[in-house]
C-alpha cells in the first residue's frame, strides 16, 4: 500500500505527528521534496524532536527513511541532525537510512544568494527562510545542481565544482557586487561531509520498485502545504518544490507509480509563515491569544506564524489539489479555549461572494466572510472517542467534514502520541 500525508493548507497542519502516528504499520517512510527550510515537529517517549531534513519515521528502529530525489539536501545540515540523535543514543545506520544519489546538494553558495537577494529585495521580500532552497532549486533545473552521487566520483566532482564556482561568480561578484567564492574551499565542503553520508547514498528506485513487489508498506510524507506548492500555490509566495501528493512517485524514484491512498493533514485553524495574501488572518490581541494556545513559532525559523480562523474556501481548493481521500484534523484542542469559534466560510471581492479560491492578484483583494460556531470551553485532551467530545466540538468536525466534502478520519487533540481519536 503506498500512501502519502500531505499538508492541506499553508504547511505546519502537524504532518510530523501524523506520519509519527501513522508510520507504525509502515515498513518505509519517503520525503519527496523540499530542504531544511521547514521542520516536523514529533513529541514521543524519547523526546521532542525537530526534524529539517530526516524523514519522520527515523525513530522507529524498524522503518527504512528514504530521501527522495526531489529533495534539496544541505549535508552540513543533515550531519548536524545525525548528530543530534546520536546524542540521544538514537543510531541511525545504513539500513534504516538512505538517500537518493539524485537529491541535489544545497550548497553554502546557495544559502548565501537566498540571503543577498532578500537583501537585495528588502521590503519587497517573499519571506524566505534564507536556507538556500529557491537558488538550488534554480540551479537543479538550469542544470547546474551537484547531485548526491556525484560524491563517489571525485576527478569529475572536482571538475563539475570548478565549472559551477565559475558560473555562480558571475552572479555573486558582477550582480550582487559581493566577495568571489572559492571552488576549492566548496570541493572540500563537499568531501567533508560527504563523506559521512556516503554510506547511505542509493539508487532507491531499484529499492522501492523491488519493495512494491513484495507488497511492503510505503509512506510518502511533504514538507509544507498545498498551498506552498509551486504550480498550485498561492505564487510567488510559494516553496521552490511540489508539494502534492501527486509527486510523491517523481520525487521518490518511481514515477510511474500511483498513491493508493492520500491522507490530508488540516489545522482546526489557519497558521502561515511568511508573505503573501492570507485572507481568513486574525490581528492584535485576538492572534495573539491563538499564536499563545497553538504554540505557532517556526519550527525551522523561530519565526512567530501569522494566525487565523479556519478557512474554508483555501482548505477546499488545498483538499481538491492534493486529491484527499481522507483527513487529519489536528490541533483542535488549541480552540478549547474559545467562546465562539469563527469560521472564514466564503470570499468576498470587491464585493461579489466567492467559495472557489482565486490564486493571483486576485486574491489580495480578498475579504474574508467569517461566521461563528459556539466553542466547547473545556478540556478535550483526554477524549479518545467521538462519543468523548462535548457535543459543539462535534459539530465543528461534522461542519468542516461537510465544508470539505471529505471524510475525516482522525482527530489530534493534543500534540502526544496517544492524544488522537480515530473515526471508523
Ligand atoms: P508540520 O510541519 O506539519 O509537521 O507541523 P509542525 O511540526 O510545525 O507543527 C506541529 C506542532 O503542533 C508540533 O509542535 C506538534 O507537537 C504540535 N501538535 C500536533 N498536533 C497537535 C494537537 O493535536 N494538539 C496540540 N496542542 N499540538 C499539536
Amino acid at each position: 500500500m503506498k500512501t502519502a500525508i500531505v499538508g492541506i493548507n499553508w504547511g505546519d497542519e502537524g504532518k510530523g505527528r501524523m506520519v509519527d502516528l501513522l508510520s507504525q504499520d509502515q515498513d518505509i517512510v519517503v520525503r519527496y521534496q523540499g530542504g531544511n527550510n521547514a521542520g516536523h515537529t514529533v513529541v514521543n517517549e524519547k523526546g521532542k524532536f525537530i526534524f529539517n531534513l530526516l524523514p519522520s519515521g527515523i525513530l522507529r528502529d524498524d522503518i527504512v527513511n528514504i530521501m527522495g530525489n526531489g529533495m534539496v539536501i544541505d549535508i552540513e545540515h543533515l550531519c548536524s541532525e545525525l548528530d543530534s540523535l546520536q546524542e540521544k543514543g538514537i543510531i541511525v545506520t545504513e539500513k534504516n537510512l538512505k538517500i537518493s544519489d539524485k537529491a541535489v546538494i544545497c550548497m553554502p553558495y546557495h544559502v548565501l544568494l537566498d540571503q543577498y537577494e532578500e537583501e537585495r529585495l528588502k521590503d519587497k521580500k517573499y519571506g524566505s527562510t534564507k536556507r538556500g532552497i529557491a537558488p538550488v532549486y534554480a540551479d537543479k533545473y538550469r542544470k547546474k545542481g551537484i547531485r548526491m552521487g556525484e560524491l563517489f566520483f571525485e576527478d569529475s566532482l572536482k571538475e563539475r565544482v570548478q565549472d559551477v564556482v565559475k558560473y555562480e561568480n558571475l552572479l555573486i561578484e558582477k550582480g550582487y557586487g559581493k566577495e568571489k567564492i572559492d571552488w576549492q574551499e566548496m570541493y572540500d565542503w563537499l568531501l567533508k561531509y560527504g563523506e559521512r553520508l556516503k554510506p547511505y547514498i542509493a539508487d532507491i528506485g531499484v529499492f522501492l520498485t523491488e519493495a512494491i513487489r513484495d507488497n511492503q508498506d510505503i509512506m510518502f510524507e511533504a514538507q509544507l502545504g498545498a498551498l506552498r506548492d509551486i504550480d498550485y500555490g498561492i505564487y510567488p509566495y510559494t516553496t521552490s518544490s511540489s508539494t502534492i501528493a501527486a509527486y510523491a512517485p517523481i520525487g521518490s524514484g518511481i514515477p510511474g507509480e500511483k498513491m493508493d491512498r492520500t491522507v490530508g493533514v488540516v489545522k482546526a485553524y489557519s497558521s502561515c509563515v511568511g508573505e503573501g495574501p492570507f485572507t481568513a488572518e486574525m490581528e492584535g490581541e485576538e492572534a495573539d491569544k491563538l499564536r499563545e494556545a497553538g504554540e505557532e513559532y517556526g519550527a525551522a525559523t523561530g519565526r512567530p506564524r501569522r494566525v487565523g480562523a479556519f478557512d474554508v474556501v483555501a482548505t477546499r481548493y488545498g483538499c481538491l489539489v492534493q486529491g484527499a481521500d481522507e483527513i487529519a484534523l489536528t490541533k483542535l484542542d488549541v480552540l478549547s479555549y474559545m467562546e465562539n469559534i469563527p469560521v472564514c466560510t466564503a470570499y468576498k471581492i470587491d464585493g461579489e461572494k466567492i467559495n472557489d479560491f482565486p490564486v493571483g492578484p486576485k486574491l489580495d483583494r480578498a475579504e474574508p466572510v467569517i461566521e461563528y460556531m459556539f466553542g466547547w470551553k473545556e478540556d478535550i485532551t483526554k477524549c479518545r472517542k467521538l462519543e468523548d467530545l462535548p457535543s459543539s466540538a462535534r459539530a465543528y468536525i461534522s461542519y468542516i467534514q461537510r465544508a470539505l466534502e471529505t471524510k475525516i478520519t482522525y482527530v489530534s487533540v493534543g500534540p502526544g502520541r496517544d492524544e488522537y481519536i480515530k473515526i471508523d
